[in-house]
């Protein structure tokens, strides 16, 4: 099963798939997360992503698409999160043969409080949230707030969002094989949807 998932910033991509990995045995390619395991190596490369990330911006074309791709190797299960965001990437990646897109959707208010209170531990790259995700306990000295999860950041991340994401909904709405699933509530009901949603697919 090839499975994309996308919404905007705080919606939940990043928990429901690892969720959805370990359920239905996929590989979880989050490209944000590789992105910020190449930052935190602070080479050449980390430090040009890092320029795009703290701005809010996506990182060029070419560079997420190669990282996408690179991390599926053999892979014939997996799990895209938080890629494609934009229509020329989801152009590169037509020949992979996706099965099924879900689209988490939240209203902007509701994202904004999530983003608010999010928390990442920046030894295992899980993100958690101070209310609807509390970490497990003995960790919390370590967990930091993300570097874009900052109002200007937040901001700009949207803009970004409603540029270049939101035409991939339709993209993939035009072809068919879009799941809007409504992200609203707490984390365990939005996820017994999405569920529901994959065992149909599969
Ligand atoms: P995320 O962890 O998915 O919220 O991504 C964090 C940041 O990584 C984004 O704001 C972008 O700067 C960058 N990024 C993640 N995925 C992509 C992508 N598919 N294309 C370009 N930039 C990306």
């Amino acid at each position: 099963m090839k499975l994309i998932i996308l919404g905007p910033p705080g919606s939940g991509k990043g928990t429901v798939s690892e969720r959805l990995a370990k359920d239905f045995n996929l590989l979880h390619i989050s490209v944000g997360d590789l992105l910020r395991k190449e930052e935190k190596k602070k080479t050449e490369l980390g430090k040009e992503i890092k320029s795009y990330i703290d701005k809010g911006n996506l990182v060029p074309h070419q560079m997420a698409v190669d990282i996408a791709k690179k991390a599926i190797g053999k892979k014939k299960n997996f799990i895209f999160d938080g890629f494609p965001r934009s229509v020329d990437q989801a152009r590169s990646i037509e020949e992979l043969d996706i099965d099924a897109v879900i689209y988490l959707d939240v209203q902007e208010k509701e994202v904004i409080k999530r983003l608010s209170g999010r928390l990442l531990d920046p030894v295992t790259g899980k993100t958690y949230h101070r209310q609807y995700l509390p970490p497990p306990k003995g960790i919390e000295k370590r967990l930091v707030h993300r570097k874009d999860d900052t109002p200007k950041v937040i901001k700009e991340r949207f803009k970004v969002y409603h540029r270049e994401t939101e035409p991939v909904i339709m993209y993939y709405q035009k072809k068919g094989i879009l799941k809007k699933i409504d992200g609203d509530g707490k984390p365990e009901e939005v996820y017994e949807r999405i569920r529901k949603a994959v065992i149909k697919i599969r």
